[in-house]
């Protein structure tokens, strides 16, 4: 089957492996069908993923066919359509004990840690499959993105009259804009790329854009009628925007963590007592966050066709991927076989 492996940073190569055969009893053998390029794939191949070791298969937002099933296997069925919840938890630790599986002690996420989907088929274990019936491969490929900003907003526990920025327009940042609009809430999104924020206006992603600048909180306060936002959620994994967002909290707020940077977090505590602040990370998603979405993608609540900007084929990647990640028009870019 045709693969496609990062040798090292900015070396790929196609190769010929073997299909897998034996199959355990809770496995499932699926032929990946799409794939979604995200942020990871591209700091992989540039050699800025931390802690990242080559070679490695790259692929972690998956539309997959189901192909046979292991002797055990009860949640799918040969033919079906799947998106695959990538993150390979241990079942055991203290962590997965208490359904913390997205913060598992020794979870191996699959084109990160393990090999993942750029080849043909994969193997994966029967609860990460989350079936549809209505949705096409290019839609399941996008689920595990949006879980990331499905499993922010549910921490931020977002309520309709909640004031909501959201920090980073880039695709993290809009799938965190996905799910605040369905709790229907007031959003307003910042960022530097103006490119960006248009698009988010244009499919009406936001109710109103900030340019970051140094009249940033002239703006927020303008946005939201003089008031300082309850939610900040930061997708933006930059130090330098992390500390800010801290500052535009009102009394009572909650900052999310979307992203993440190498490196300590420091704030004033008094700023941070006189408004009681809490301050949450949010890491992955969870088994549920996949059920819903693809239940409000079916019924058209959540519709994200928008978001991809630019198709290549599986041959094309070698040469495509470095270049896509400069390309000021990109949103998300997805791999199909055709
Ligand atoms: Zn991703
Ligand atoms: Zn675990």
């Amino acid at each position: 089957m045709k693969t496609l492996t990062l040798l090292q940073p900015e070396s790929f190569a196609y190769s010929d492996t073997e299909k897998p055969s034996s199959l355990l009893p809770n496995e499932v053998l699926v032929k990946v069908h799409k794939i979604g390029i995200c942020g990871t794939d591209y700091h992989a191949f540039w050699g800025r993923q931390p802690f990242f070791q080559y070679p490695r298969i790259l692929g972690h937002e998956l539309g997959v066919e189901v192909i046979a099933i292991g002797s055990e296997v009860t949640e799918v069925t040969v033919g079906q359509k799947c998106a695959v919840e990538p993150y390979l938890n241990c079942g055991e630790c203290w962590a997965c004990e208490r359904d913390l599986g997205n913060c598992c002690e020794n979870l191996q996420v699959m084109g990160v840690h393990t090999d993942g989907g750029m080849r043909e088929y994969i193997k994966v274990p029967a609860h990460k499959l989350h079936v549809s019936e209505k949705l096409n491969y290019e839609q399941l490929a996008l689920v595990e993105t949006l879980g990331i900003g499905a499993h922010a907003v549910e921490r931020a526990n977002v309520q309709s009259n909640d004031l909501v920025l959201v920090v980073g327009a880039g695709p993290i940042g809009l799938s965190v804009l996905e799910f605040v609009k369905l709790r229907g809430a007031k959003v307003a999104v910042v960022d530097r790329n103006t490119q960006r924020l248009d698009f988010c206006l244009d499919h009406k992603k936001a109710d109103a854009s900030i340019v970051a600048n140094d009249q940033t909180i002239v703006q927020i306060l303008e946005v939201f009628g003089g008031k300082m936002p309850t939610v900040v959620l930061d997708a933006t994994g930059s130090p330098a925007s992390m500390h800010q967002s801290f500052n535009y909290l009102a009394a009572g707020g909650r900052l999310v963590f979307v992203g993440l940077y190498q490196g300590d977090y420091q704030f004033n505590d008094p700023s941070f007592h006189k408004r009681e602040l809490t301050i949450m990370g949010s890491r992955n998603s969870k088994p549920n966050n996949f059920k819903e979405i693809i239940a409000a993608m079916e019924t058209g609540e959540l519709s994200v066709d928008s978001w991809i900007s630019h198709r290549i084929t599986f041959e094309e990647v070698a040469e495509q991927l470095p270049k896509l990640y400069t390309e000021p028009s990109l949103v998300k870019a997805v791999i199909s076989w055709e």
